[in-house]
């Protein structure tokens, strides 16, 4: 019942060969005369590291395992380097290929999200995120890094990496805009190719594995990025048009490179699951654009499809999915499925089409291969190669939006103070999918190798004769010639870094108060403005004398200071050559600024950043500081839940210590509005049973049970209670939580 496309023949079609040759086919039809019809469902799943144990594969040969950005190998250590990692990796490996009569012994597949260079493991490189590629405009960097990526994660025993990500995000709200390279399409059509080659290697050079590279996959198919509101999970409610035109751009250079798997989208096209799409799956991917990989669902998105549940969907298999991602109901959707083939609810021809796509790849990918020289191979995680080539991505991606009087390049001899936590936390310059999958609360010590932004501005103006003074608050003991202010948004992933406007700091501008209070002082401020997104921020653009905006630059910030800092005689010694891959908004209302869409009245237009070489110094004016979103609204505060294991608990959400007003007899729409809860609710209230009804004023209690799915209901003392899965490492279940800020909890 899934929306179809309309026009197959619109879409771009398949160009390369593919990933079929005779001789792998072959080999893949031997393996397939011997399978069980367990041996082929088995292939067909993927467990979460979390939750399955190698001797578990004695009875479910599944066909891959992956870490989630929270689990951790073997141990259960988050902060390991590759050796516990390789120690994982080699346990699932060696129980996959056990010898059982009358079973296919399969090497197991390991894929892990490897988004901004292998980011799970301690030591390794982690580049800038996507959306500061974007600004690079550079396509061969692109792959470049796309090389070192594999190369880190082959290292650490890993086979597969989830990503490039080609989303073209449409609304600057969506909590996953960073992880997208542009709002543009031809950005994202020119480096998906790219990364692919750099992940995956030439298709047709011989096995990946064996030469430092690893499985990509392309994601998330399709239409992540053009939800309404930006919402994560959400509806794209789009044309076909605009689905081909902008959603799709990256796809076909993907396929054409080879791309060995895609992920499906948690979110929906015109109200359709995509994980249920039979006619954008089969139709478009697989036939049209003749993607001959396997389609991965992604994280239980399976059980969101209508009439399923995570331990079982058998429409998503027949829409064309091939390996459910099962991150915990594994066991129950084994069986399940085994048993919708016998039933004849799936035909065997699906699974034994879904089974051959996934032996292709791992045949393609050298997985029956034992030869894995870059497996723990000396001085290729984090080496100095790497790091070089994440500094250089650095420079690339800074955009400078302003630069009044001239004030950068910072002269050498000077005494600099740099100001901000951000500025020496590696936690905050590196952004979400670092270590754990929110990427917050990491320490210095979790980074070794890595070099922070003040700490790359130290070396640089000492070199040249001058001093630099740290300070978290502003304060100092000597005066400044300059202040270089590190703030920005806190890292965050998917829906917890959705936002309900783009004002930077609503009602709290805590970092607008130490810019003019440093201005006050007559101090020339510099701003280095860390997010993973554009956001309205006149007033601090108004209050720094320059403005660069620095994204989520990784474990290499410090070579913000090869750009900002001039040499001996304070010439430049790096020009600014970034230029905004995503266009920059004149008011907080401006979420879904587009120059392929009118009005467009940017504050700065896609393209825009200054250099140091243009002729005419541009002065900035003072910028209208009226944000253009209703005040109230911007003041709520955003709360987010989701979780990936079933620990049940509860607590009591607040809005500060007050509660937080409902209104009466209200619809699901009030109660999202009055909590923002909604971009949890578009992306997890699903299916029958989970209502959002009550009357009166009231707090929402939060009870956590499980899945995907939230449960709104009114309890008796008038409360809000609110089903979600949430992991909890520690509180005992019962515990009363106070949720005092965005993304908390
Ligand atoms: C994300 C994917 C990711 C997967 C595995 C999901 O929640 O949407 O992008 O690859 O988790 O961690």
């Amino acid at each position: 019942s899934a929306r179809g496309v309309a026009h197959p023949e619109l879409w771009p079609a398949a160009k390369s060969k593919g990933l079929v040759d005779a001789k792998t086919e072959a080999f893949v039809t031997g393996l397939m005369a011997k399978m069980s019809l367990e041996d082929k469902v088995g292939q067909m799943i993927q467990a979460d590291i979390s939750t399955v144990t190698p001797a578990d594969l004695a009875n479910y040969p599944l066909g891959s395992i992956l870490a989630g950005g929270d689990s951790a190998p073997a141990g259960g250590d988050d902060r390991a380097g590759p050796d516990k990692w390789v120690e994982t990796a080699r346990a699932f490996r060696a129980a996959s290929l056990a010898e059982r009569p009358g079973h296919v012994a399969i090497p197991i597949m390991f894929g892990i999200d490897a988004v901004h260079g292998n980011n799970n493991v301690v030591g390794a490189t982690l580049f800038p995120h996507n959306s500061a590629l974007g600004a690079t405009h550079d396509p061969a960097l692109i792959r470049r890094i796309g090389v070192a990526t594999a190369q880190e994660t082959a290292a650490a025993g890993i086979d597969w990496a989830f990503g490039p990500t080609l989303a073209v995000p449409q609304d600057h709200r969506w909590g996953r805009t960073y992880e997208g390279y542009s709002e543009d399409p031809d950005i994202v059509r020119q480096y998906a190719g790219e990364m692919v080659l750099g992940l995956q290697g030439q298709a047709g050079a011989g096995q990946a594995l064996q030469r430092g590279h690893v499985a990509a996959s392309a994601k998330h198919f399709l239409g992540d990025g053009g939800t309404t509101n930006g919402v994560d999970q959400g509806d794209a409610d789009v044309s076909e048009q605009d689905l081909i035109r902008i959603h799709a751009a990256g796809y076909p250079a993907a396929v054409d490179a080879g791309i060995m798997t895609v992920m499906a989208s948690f979110s929906s096209w015109q109200g359709a699951k995509m994980h249920g799409n039979k006619s954008l799956l089969t139709d478009v991917l697989k036939g049209r654009m003749g993607f001959d990989g396997f389609v991965v669902g992604d994280w239980n998105g399976h059980g969101q499809v209508p009439g399923c549940t995570a331990d079982s969907c058998p429409a998503a298999v027949l829409a064309g999915l091939d390996m459910f991602m099962a991150p915990n109901d594994w066991k129950a959707l084994f069986t399940n499925t085994v048993a919708q083939v016998k039933a004849g609810t799936i035909p065997m021809a699906r699974i034994d089409d879904a089974v051959r796509r996934i032996l292709r790849v791992k045949t393609k990918l050298g997985l029956f291969d034992p030869a894995r020289p870059f497996e723990l191979k000396d001085g290729v995680i984090g080496n100095a190669e790497h790091r070089a080539l994440a500094r250089e991505a650095v420079r690339k991606s800074l955009v400078l939006l302003k630069n009044n009087g001239q004030v950068l390049p910072l002269k050498a001899k000077s005494h600099v103070l740099v100001v901000g936590e951000a500025a020496d936390e590696i936690g905050r310059q590196t952004g979400g999918w670092t270590l754990s999958w929110q990427g917050t609360g990491n320490k210095n010590s979790d980074f070794p190798g890595a070099t922070s932004l003040y700490e790359g501005i130290r070396q640089a103006v000492t070199a040249g004769g001058g001093t630099v003074d740290l300070s978290a608050d502003g304060s100092y003991t000597t005066k400044p010639d300059v202040a270089v202010v590190v703030f920005g948004e806190m890292p965050y992933a998917e829906f917890q870094g959705d936002i309900p406007s783009l004002e930077f700091q609503a009602g709290d501008k805590q970092d607008l108060a130490l810019l003019r209070k440093l201005k006050a002082q007559g101090i020339p401020v510099v701003s280095v403005f860390l997010s993973g997104r554009p956001l309205w921020v006149n007033p601090e653009i108004n209050a720094s004398d320059a403005f660069v905006a620095a994204w989520f630059p990784g474990s290499e910030g410090g070579g913000v200071a090869d750009v900002l800092v001039g040499d001996m005689l304070g010439r430049p010694r790096y020009d600014f050559t970034g230029k905004l891959s995503y266009s920059w908004p004149k008011t907080a209302a401006q979420a879904t600024l587009n120059r392929l869409r009118q009005p467009y009245d940017p504050l700065f237009p896609f393209g825009y950043g200054l250099r140091y070489a243009d002729a005419k110094p541009v002065t900035v004016p003072q910028l209208p500081e009226v944000s253009g979103v209703d005040a109230a609204a911007a003041n709520i505060d955003t709360y987010f839940v989701k979780g990936r294991n079933p620990a049940p608990w509860s607590f009591v959400l607040r809005q500060g210590a007050a509660s937080v007003p409902v209104p009466g007899d209200g619809t699901a729409t009030e109660v999202a509005g009055a909590l923002a809860l909604k971009p949890v609710d578009a992306g997890g209230i699903q299916g029958a049973g989970r209502q959002l009804s009550w009357t009166g004023k009231g707090e929402a209690a939060i009870a956590v049970t499980g899945g995907n799915a939230l449960d709104l209901t009114r309890q008796a003392n008038g409360a809000l209670s609110l089903q979600v899965d949430y992991r909890v490492d520690e509180a005992p279940a019962g515990t009363v939580w106070l949720i005092s800020g965005p993304g908390s909890g």
